[in-house]
């Protein structure tokens, strides 16, 4: 029903509104009625809660800002107490067009990370050798001077290359990319390989595009391998999205090896066995095939079948009946039959599934982000192959359908764009992987160990490779390392378990301490959401000045937008080296720019229909932005493939009129379609690319067209008498953040145990119960866990979610004790390391009471540092299902154990980087794939 979606706020809000109008019917209405008016917010007053039965009011401002905990962006409203001055809640912002006032847990618990205590307040800097735990305070100056004074001297030296910004959640759209351009290093790293590189890849060789925005709310049918939709990715918007289509009659089917949140709510729940899901998507397309559920007329106009024939049927005639009879019998093999005995699934239900998507047509939402795509070798092929049904039925930026990102995302560009860095960092991009949709960042530990570079100054940002990513022992070598990374600050509010081994680290404010402008691709629209410093708009509405966001901030926790404009300014004081031009104030010539006046100037003139709205209000557009939080730029974003080229896109273009495509000299330019130039899709050839030339070129002939590839952790490489089985590990529970929940009181309250999820066959067979401990091996090591035995997932497999397990080495430094285990590190020697736990999760003394009251201990158990890396030889993501041995643990072993032999780890990596198939052109990757942080196309030739 209704009233059990996930979404929080929504929920509450709903009940109140029911007990007010008692009527049966709120239930379908779900009125957001309790928000305060827009006019009362300046001075808002309720009743305090905590005085409960007495009727005490308390008087706020409310200010909104966006939420960090996730990429969704979700627009929150924080509640002030204007006694105080504190901010006392953070709950939805209505005027948000892509959440509209809802929020999932960990929105509102911003505030636990606002009033942690055990935040990082001051800049630190390292006292004795790396991860000895000890720091002392510093300087911003000093920070500022020491970084400004190494990355001066790279770049003078013209080493481009020894600077890196690595980010795990950038929570902005483009900010660094002009950063590090005006730096002219290409230093951009991310977290993408060991999360959406694969389906990202899978989703690129289509359209250009490389992440869908399915229009969930329209559509007739959804198929969705993402047990984040209602677990982490876009959980919010997405999830309550999903839930109004069903509730308009969509059905919804789930593919998924274990019982998602998104699953529960599903009509069908398929458990396939891990890794063969591209084999399922491609019996759906075999039954729409054979049974002609397909849109003919969208193929014919919009797929470039004229490649295929050429690549795929030679000698058939070039007609799109040919296509069609090639087609069916090219994919004839993966029947309904060969499906169910591969994947597990049952027959008819393949067929009735697919029938459904056939009915469905241009209403078919499909989403696979992590999931299937980020477990698996090949598991690029899965986001292909499902993308591959949008095409087939014509749902490809259609209303109800799946839309591309490129259609709903909007980043309004700033003043003054740098131009592409000319240099090319083989520690980013190294030549085996060309078509690694990211950075191969989560193998930076083992190139710098081949000797492949090295790093003179380090920026770790939301990110927490040590603890995150695989081969986390392989981290902590390089980062101790000083030969390797010369200088390492770590941007973060909260201690983890890499900023231990940083030289500095420097207190960011958390979501409601910082700027950030941001879009994500919710639904049908585009919008913008402005994160903003809450104290920051409460002291400047109180008609204070305010310079710089650290004045209002606790303590001496700077904002990064500052921090980047104020070491750019120290790289280049004299404006000689060209960097300070792109920090100087379009408002004041000369003079260092201020916040106010960067976003100020987007607002102004870079988004299209907020002057007008503003003046509407008697605003200024950055006044707009700040008292709401967000704007609508467009709705209804449908069919952009539909555009016509303008008379100045047409200048010196041709047209083929036998295969109806615009030309510009010989490359497509657009696509004829009822008799008028279309812009078409951002591929070579301006059509859908059901064949690849860019996947022939580079080498992957085999795979030019949508295929199933067999994953490493298929069945068949499984030996059950030796007690081998999958284990899953890319789930994780709605309620909590990627790495940084730790700093969350209320989140490690609902969450805070991570066991093995094992089926009852499994548990039977090894005389396992829940609560017994088990030891995991992999290739490299194992852990040691709780089971939970349960028939949430399918037998044969094992599950343990990754967002728990965190631990710290000291007492003072290191993990928040709310989330964190007290470990030791034992060194076996021969590169060989075990953690043990010496401590429960406990309560400790703090500022805040509730310290004293945790009654949680479990925490969890660390199994990613047991992993070694996998990169997938095509996509370069590490593929995270392991193949692991299950059984009870041995005498000795304790729970929490974690141990890992590191030579055997490099010898995993050199396995896996075997199968790759390096660049051998002239070019280190294709020219049309996206790279964050492009380059020039210079740096992409292939030194001689
Ligand atoms: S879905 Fe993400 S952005 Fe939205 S409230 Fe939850 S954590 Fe915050």
């Amino acid at each position: 029903m209704a009233g059990s979606v996930v979404v929080l706020g929504a929920r509450l809000r709903t009940l109140r509104s029911m007990s007010r109008s008692h009527d049966a019917d709120a239930w379908q209405v779900t009125p957001l009625e309790s928000f305060p008016p827009f006019e009362q917010w300046d001075d808002w007053v309720e009743y305090d809660a905590k005085a409960w039965p007495r009727k005490v009011e308390k008087r706020y401002t409310l200010v909104p800002t966006t939420c960090f905990n996730c990429e969704a962006a979700c627009g929150l409203v924080a509640y002030v107490d204007k006694e105080t001055n504190e901010v006392r809640k953070l709950e939805g912002n209505p005027f948000h067009p892509g959440s509209r006032g809802k929020n999932c847990a960990k929105g509102p618990a911003t505030l636990n990370q606002i009033q942690d205590p055990q935040r990082i307040l001051y800049p630190l800097k390292r006292v004795g050798p790396r991860g000895s735990g000890k720091f002392e305070r510093t300087t911003w100056d000093h920070v500022l001077d020491t970084f400004a004074a190494k990355i001066r001297e790279s770049i003078v030296a013209g080493r481009l290359t020894e600077v890196m910004y690595h980010v795990g959640r950038p929570g902005h759209d483009g900010y660094m990319d002009r950063v590090l351009q005006s730096w002219g290093v290409d230093a951009h790293n991310s977290h993408t390989n060991v999360c959406s590189a694969a389906a990202r890849l899978g989703y690129a060789l289509w359209s250009g595009a490389d992440r869908p925005s399915p229009d969930h709310e329209n559509s007739k049918f959804m198929l969705l391998l993402s047990s984040h939709l209602e677990t982490g990715h876009y959980f919010n918007p997405h999830a309550q999205r999903i839930i109004e289509g069903k509730m308009r009659g969509a059905k919804i089917a789930v593919i998924d090896v274990r019982l998602s949140n998104t699953a529960s709510m599903a009509d069908w729940w398929l458990a396939t066995w891990p890794g063969t899901e591209a084999m399922l998507l491609l019996a759906f397309a075999n039954v729409i095939l054979s049974e002609e559920l397909y849109d003919r007329q969208f193929l014919e106009d919009w797929v470039n079948w004229r490649d295929w024939l050429d690549a795929q049927a030679a000698t058939a005639p070039k007609t799109f009946d040919a296509f069609l009879t090639e087609l069916k019998a090219h994919y004839a093999r993966y029947t309904p039959e060969a499906a169910s005995a591969e994947c597990g699934i049952d027959r008819q239900v393949i067929v009735d599934i697919a029938r459904e998507i056939g009915k469905a047509q241009s209403a078919f939402a499909s989403h696979v982000w992590r999931n299937a795509a980020s477990g698996n070798e090949g598991g690029w092929q899965v986001a292909r192959c499902l993308q591959f049904l949008c095409v087939l039925v014509g749902a490809v930026g259609a209303e109800g359908g799946t839309l591309l990102n490129t259609q709903s995302k909007f980043v309004p560009p700033p003043f003054l764009k740098p131009p592409p860095q000319n240099a090319w960092n083989e520690l980013l991009y190294p030549r085996e992987w060309p078509l690694s949709h990211h950075e191969l960042s989560f193998l930076l530990p083992h190139l710098l160990l081949e000797g492949r570079g090295k790093i003179s100054a380090y920026f770790t940002r939301v990110y927490n490779p040590v603890w995150t990513n695989p081969d986390g022992m392989l981290w902590e070598q390089v980062l101790r390392d000083e030969t390797m990374i010369g200088l390492h600050a770590a941007l973060t509010p909260t201690w983890s378990e890499t900023a231990q081994y940083a030289d500095f680290v420097l207190p960011m404010g958390h979501g409601a301490e910082r700027h950030d402008l941001m879009s994500t691709e919710t639904h049908a629209a585009k919008w913008i959401g402005f994160r903003q410093p809450v104290q920051r708009v409460v002291a400047e509405r109180a008609g204070k000045k305010v310079d710089a966001t650290y004045e209002t901030n606790p303590g001496e926790v700077w904002e990064e937008d500052e921090f980047w404009i104020a070491l750019s300014w120290r790289i280049d004081p004299d404006g000689k080296l060209g960097i300070r031009k792109y920090y100087e104030s379009p408002y004041r010539p000369g003079e260092r720019i201020t916040v106010d006046e960067y976003y100020g100037w987007i607002f102004e003139n870079s988004v299209p229909g907020l002057p007008a709205e503003s003046k509407k209000l008697g605003m200024t557009p950055l006044e707009y932005m700040r008292r709401h939080g967000a704007f609508l730029v467009e709705k209804d974003v449908y069919d952009t493939h539909l555009r016509e080229l303008s008379a100045k896109e047409l200048e010196g273009t041709t047209t083929d009129a036998a295969t109806r495509t615009v030309k510009s000299g010989a490359k497509p330019a657009g696509v004829i379609v009822d008799s008028k130039p279309r812009a078409g899709f951002a591929t070579p050839s301006k059509r859908l690319e059901i064949h690849s030339p860019t996947m022939v070129e580079w080498g992957w002939p085999e795979y030019a067209t949508p295929e199933y590839i067999e994953s490493h952790v298929h069945r068949r490489h499984m030996d059950r008498s030796k007690g081998e089985m999958c284990l899953v590990p890319t789930f994780r529970l709605p309620t909590l953040i990627h790495t940084r929940s730790g700093n969350s009181k209320w989140l490690y309250e609902l969450s805070n145990t991570n066991p093995v999820w094992i089926h009852p066959e499994d548990a039977e067979r090894m005389g396992i119960e829940t609560t017994d401990l088990v030891r995991i091996s992999t290739r490299i090591g194992h852990f040691v866990n709780k089971a939970w035995v349960t028939e949430g997932l399918r037998p044969g497999i094992v599950a343990c979610s990754h967002h728990l397990g965190r631990w710290r080495l000291s007492d003072d430094v290191g993990t928040d004790k709310w989330a964190s285990a007290k470990v030791r590190r034992d060194d076996l020697g021969g590169g060989r390391f075990r953690f043990r736990r010496l401590e429960d999760i406990r309560p400790f003394a703090s500022s805040d009471p509730d310290s004293k009251r945790i009654w949680w201990t479990d925490g969890g158990v660390h199994q990613n540092l047991t992993f070694p890396v996998q990169p997938d030889p095509v996509s370069g993501m590490h593929c995270w299902h392991q193949r692991v041995t299950v059984e009870p643990a041995r005498p000795g072993d304790e729970y929490g154990d974690v141990e890992v032999d590191t030579k055997k780890s490099m010898d995993v990596y050199r396995e896996w980087k075997a199968k790759a198939r390096p660049a051998s052109g002239a070019l280190r990757r294709p020219l049309h794939f996206a790279r964050a942080v492009k380059p020039s196309a210079e740096a992409y030739r292939m030194p001689n």
